[in-house]
């Protein structure tokens, strides 16, 4: 798959398997329950999207409040301007809810109970807000964030896959709307 917009040091391609013979001693569980088990790694793939997200919003905030301590405008760095400050504490926090959030998911998973609905609300919550942590940092760095000279410029792009890979955030909407009993 050539031309991705993000993620250009994955190599990623597309695999189509005609008439594929497995040998029997290759067969991961049983004959009939492929979907079932596919169905049920995409619980664990929801957390590595999850942290994902995070580790991107994190990467995009620390940029932004670097590159606004150090930007001076008007006589002073321009997280001294009310807007940056509250934009940079409101980033700060999605970050803190989002970590919690996953963190208890991989708890749950770590001691084997059941943990489909929070892998699903960490993966929606936790590559939503890449995406506005991500959208903000760019702001913050004003012209130079629309740069490849500067990190965010990639963490913008490369939040793109999070909310559309292991499951669209409509799916994951969908997913929870079911644990939750609608
Ligand atoms: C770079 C890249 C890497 C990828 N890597 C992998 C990989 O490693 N493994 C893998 O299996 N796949 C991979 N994918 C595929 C990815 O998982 C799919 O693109 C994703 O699941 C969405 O499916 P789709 O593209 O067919 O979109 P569609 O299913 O066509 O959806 C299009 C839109 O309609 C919405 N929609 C569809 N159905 C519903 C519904 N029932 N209710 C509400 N809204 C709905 C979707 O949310 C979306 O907004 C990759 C894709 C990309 C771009």
């Amino acid at each position: 798959m050539h031309g991705k917009m993000m993620w250009r040091a994955s190599d990623t391609a597309e695999l189509y398997f005609d008439d594929c013979r497995v040998p029997e001693e290759n067969l991961l569980g049983k004959i009939g329950e492929g979907s079932h088990i596919m169905l049920h790694t995409l619980d664990g793939g929801r957390l590595s999207i999850a942290a994902m997200g995070l580790g991107c919003a994190q990467g995009a905030f620390e940029a932004a409040l670097q590159y606004g301590n150090e930007r001076k405008q008007f006589g002073k760095p321009i997280v001294k301007f009310q807007v940056n400050a509250f934009k940079l504490a409101d980033m700060a926090t999605k970050i803190e809810l989002a970590r919690n959030l996953l963190y208890k998911a991989c708890w749950l998973k770590d001691a084997g109970k059941p943990y489909g609905k929070e892998a699903a609300m960490s993966k929606l919550y936790c590559s939503e807000i890449a995406k506005q942590v991500a959208d903000e940092a760019v702001q913050i760095h004003g012209g130079y964030g629309l740069m490849k000279d500067y990190d965010v410029e990639r963490f913008y792009r490369d939040q793109r896959l999070l909310q559309i890979g292991e499951g669209t955030s409509e799916i994951q909407r969908l997913v929870i709307s079911r644990y939750i009993g609608c």
